[in-house]
């Protein structure tokens, strides 16, 4: 099983209160080039106003302010002065809902499901409409966050979402880690808040199993229960702070900063920029390009859940010939022998493999097996 080392706690999430600060740097959204466009720009907007809708759902504005439509070689982006005050969290006011009472701010609160973020939350629901398994799981995909702790201090509103779930599918049984399973992991450690990971542990069902359940991690559903039961738009997400200091030690920040979707990182860059000079996004696991803090970052809530402040560019790490330490293999969670692709070991067990990218950040020799499980996979599934 998952060694120690990897076991990086996800930090609780609090409620703040309101934020009264006017940010000078307009908010910057860049809609997906299929993206349809909902208003004519230039326009005032509110809080929630919808901008534009592409497959992962309908986008809305974070803010109050004038929105502008700019055209880039890159393609297009959105600009927001911000003129009004932030709103900020309201209490969650439980109540009794119908089903459609519960679908219906999906779409118009612009609600992604987290554990599959390429789909918006009422898609990934209809899509699942003839589902006989529901988990409501402990850990969400990314868990650098941990939501639990907020959704057990409103178990009333949750005991409300369970009576819309049964009327919704009548058939499914539903496994509650939220109020009532034990997790089955004492603290949590990646990769168990991978969905098929999760599904393979607790249900001994195979990966391409997860495309018949309805599966929520718990912060999908905060999400869900501040449009439920405060009607609050998905408009920003908590998140986790690391810091890689030059002796390769990494250090997690005691609480998660709230960002919403589009704010510059200006006000961290200058924060921490005296002592970091990079950034790269989300996990190691992911091998997201190292970025320089000069050049500035706009956030999407959509993608990135977490950053990562680097003492130095490593960009010029290359690859050397594998050493059959055999790392990979041993370390894979799922046992899909990852080492085969590059030596004469044995066979890669493709639908064994999700993904995790835990092969990839341990191997001495900084071979991209992800790459190659990517390259194998295409070649030999075309997906
Ligand atoms: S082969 Fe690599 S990416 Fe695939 S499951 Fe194993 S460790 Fe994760
Ligand atoms: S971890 Fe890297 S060097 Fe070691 S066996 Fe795997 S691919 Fe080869």
């Amino acid at each position: 099983m998952f060694s120690k080392p990897f076991l990086l706690q996800p930090r609780t999430v609090k409620e703040t209160g309101n934020r009264k600060t006017v940010l000078d740097e307009a908010y910057t959204l860049f809609p997906d080039r299929d993206a349809l466009l909902l208003k004519d720009f230039p326009v005032r907007v509110s809080v929630g106003d919808p901008l534009y809708k592409q497959s992962s759902g309908l986008v809305l504005s974070p803010v109050n302010g004038i929105a502008s439509l700019e055209h880039t070689e890159e393609g297009s982006k959105i600009r927001i002065v911000q003129d009004g005050n932030f709103i900020g969290s309201k209490p969650w006011i439980p109540k009794v809902l119908k089903k459609e009472e519960a679908l219906e701010p999906m779409d118009r609160l612009g609600l992604v499901s987290l554990d599959f973020p390429e789909h918006s939350l009422l898609s990934y629901f209809k899509s699942r409409q003839k589902t006989s398994l529901i988990i409501l799981a402990p850990f969400t995909r990314n868990q650098d966050v941990d939501y639990l702790p907020e959704l057990r201090k409103n178990l009333e509103c949750h005991a409300r979402f369970l009576e819309v779930l049964k009327s919704l599918f009548p058939e499914a049984q539903i496994r509650d880690y939220i109020s009532g399973l034990k997790s089955p992991v004492k603290n949590y450690a990646y990769p168990w808040g991978i969905p098929e990971y999760f599904l393979s542990q607790t249900e001994k069902l195979p990966f391409s199993k997860i495309k018949e359940i309805l599966y929520l991690g718990p912060e999908t559903l905060y999400n869900l229960y501040r449009a439920l039961f405060a009607d609050f738009p998905f408009i920003e997400r908590e998140i986790a702070l690391y810091f890689l200091g030059k002796n390769g030690g990494l250090r997690k920040a005691d609480s998660t900063v709230r960002i919403r979707n589009g704010q510059s990182l200006k006000f961290l860059f200058e924060e921490y920029g005296p002592k970091y000079s990079n950034f790269t996004l989300n996990s190691f696991y992911e091998k997201n390009p190292v970025r320089d803090i000069k050049k500035g970052f706009y956030w999407d809530i959509r993608q990135n859940y977490s950053l990562v402040f680097l003492t130095k560019h490593d960009s010029g790490r290359r690859e050397f010939p594998c050493v059959e330490c055999g790392e990979c293999s041993y370390n894979c969670p799922t046992q899909a022998n990852p080492m085969a692709l590059v030596s004469s070991f044995g066979n890669f067990n493709s639908s064994l493999c999700m993904e995790c990218g835990i092969c990839t950040f341990l191997c001495p020799s900084t071979i991209s097996l992800r790459t190659r499980i990517r390259t194998w996979k295409e070649a030999n599934h075309g997906f």
